[in-house]
């Protein structure tokens, strides 16, 4: 029987699957959807969140990977008020990518798959179309039930099944955190285009933000913020037509990526979301990622706390799995404060960027210009340390 049971097959689950593969370890992971589609859109990986994949063997293609340029945030009038080049602050160990997800998940996968001279490999059994419908702690094993009806026992349970976790719910039920709606509803998509983009740029307007970041292979990353009621429905088969009509105007770049969309192009809808506080799980059940502290994106740092959770977890679970009673408060001990300031400055950037009021606008654009840029790139550095440092205790 594997000892340890990881529920979902996200950028979470897969990494911390192809961790304790690396350590030997032989791990089921159960994921609901019952095919992985390469769909999705973009993301950015920082370089605490390339460190770690690094130091767990998950290296992305040179073809997959468009290295990340220069960056500036400005107003729709194309007036910058942040510009910033991390180039130099990144390193072989710890580059900084733009990627497209499918090719993230693709590049996961292989990690959890068979591997040509691995000298001390565990084994990943993958059961896709496979959802936990309810767990119980049975003395020192935890009986998980599916949703098809089957049933089975694990020494150790790994909830990493996103913001609106069945883990976390069957663990602490009204006890856990909740979902909590930022005011701000999201499209984003990849798609190939004419445009080229030197830098990253992401443009603030009035209750509006809109991002554009060169992925390889021609494409670009887009995405499309506006502040809105809670479950505001997406317009359907005009969606192309109404982002263009309520975004285009931002930046000329944008209008014609807009105007260029084919049908084909798959745009996502969804409300923004975090959870309202952090939990780490209980007894012989640990919760990673979403499902623990699902963050805001405005950093683009949330699967990037989970795949530092997956690099802790893999350090930490080889250390307590003969006897896992302490491992929820290690990991905790090693998380919090780390998760706690990342989860706090996401939902505040959040709130600032869509400021309605003119004056506070002109004085939050003028403090952040005011703001020295070696100021900013010493503090992007000190935000990826934690993630660095967990790469070199998985090298060590
Ligand atoms: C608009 C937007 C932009 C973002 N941009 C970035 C970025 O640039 N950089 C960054 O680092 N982060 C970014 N993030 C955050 C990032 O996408 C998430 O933090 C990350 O995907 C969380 O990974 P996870 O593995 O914890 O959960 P998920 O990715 O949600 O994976 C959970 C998995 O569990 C499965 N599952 C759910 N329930 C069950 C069940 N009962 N049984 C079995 N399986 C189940 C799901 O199908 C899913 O595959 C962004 C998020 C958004 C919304």
């Amino acid at each position: 029987m594997s000892k340890v049971l990881i529920v979902g097959a996200g950028i979470g689950g897969l990494t911390l699957a192809a961790g304790l593969k690396q350590r030997g370890l032989d791990v089921t992971v159960v994921e609901r959807a019952p095919a992985f589609k390469p769909v999705g859109a973009g993301i950015s990986l920082q370089p605490n969140a390339t460190a770690v994949l690094l130091a767990l063997d998950i290296p992305l293609s040179e073809a997959a990977a468009a290295v990340m340029g220069p960056a500036s945030f400005t107003d729709a009038a194309g007036r910058a008020f942040m510009n910033a080049d991390a180039s130099e602050l990144v390193t072989e160990e710890a580059p900084a990518w733009n990627v497209h997800r499918a090719d993230l998940h693709r590049a996961l996968l292989e990690a959890c798959g068979e591997r040509s001279g691995a000298a001390r490999g565990g084994a990943v059994t993958l059961r896709l179309g496979t959802a936990v419908a309810s767990l119980e702690e049975r003395g020192d094993e935890v009986a998980v039930t599916f949703e098809d009806g089957s049933a089975g026992a694990w020494s150790l349970v790994i909830g990493a099944d996103g913001l609106s976790s069945t883990v976390r719910e069957a663990l602490l039920g009204d006890a856990g955190p909740r979902v909590r709606y930022s005011g701000q509803t999201c499209w984003r998509f990849a798609a190939s285009t004419s445009v080229t983009r030197e830098s990253s740029v992401e443009i603030w307007a009035p209750g509006k933000r809109a991002g554009l970041i060169q992925l390889s292979e021609g494409r670009i990353y887009c995405y499309l913020v506006a502040s809105a009621p809670e479950g505001t429905p997406g317009p359907g088969s005009n969606e192309v037509a109404m982002l263009r009509e309520q975004f285009g105007w931002m930046n000329p770049d944008l209008e014609t990526l807009l105007s260029e969309l084919t049908p084909e192009t798959v745009v996502h809808h969804g409300d923004l979301c975090d959870l309202d506080g952090a939990t780490w799980g209980r007894g012989r059940v640990v919760l990673m990622g979403d499902a623990a502290h699902a963050v805001q994106p405005n950093m683009g740092q949330g699967a990037a706390m989970a795949i530092e959770d997956a690099g802790a977890l893999t350090l930490l679970i080889t250390e307590h799995l003969s006897e896992p009673s302490g491992l929820v408060s290690a990991f905790q001990s090693a998380r919090e404060a780390r998760v706690r300031e990342v989860w706090g400055l996401s939902w505040r950037i959040g709130q600032v960027a869509h400021w309605e009021n003119p004056l506070a606008r002109a004085v939050r654009n003028l403090a952040l210009r005011s703001m020295p840029t070696s100021m900013m790139l010493k503090k992007a550095a000190e935000s990826w340390q934690p993630g660095i440092d967990i790469a070199r205790s998985l090298r060590a």
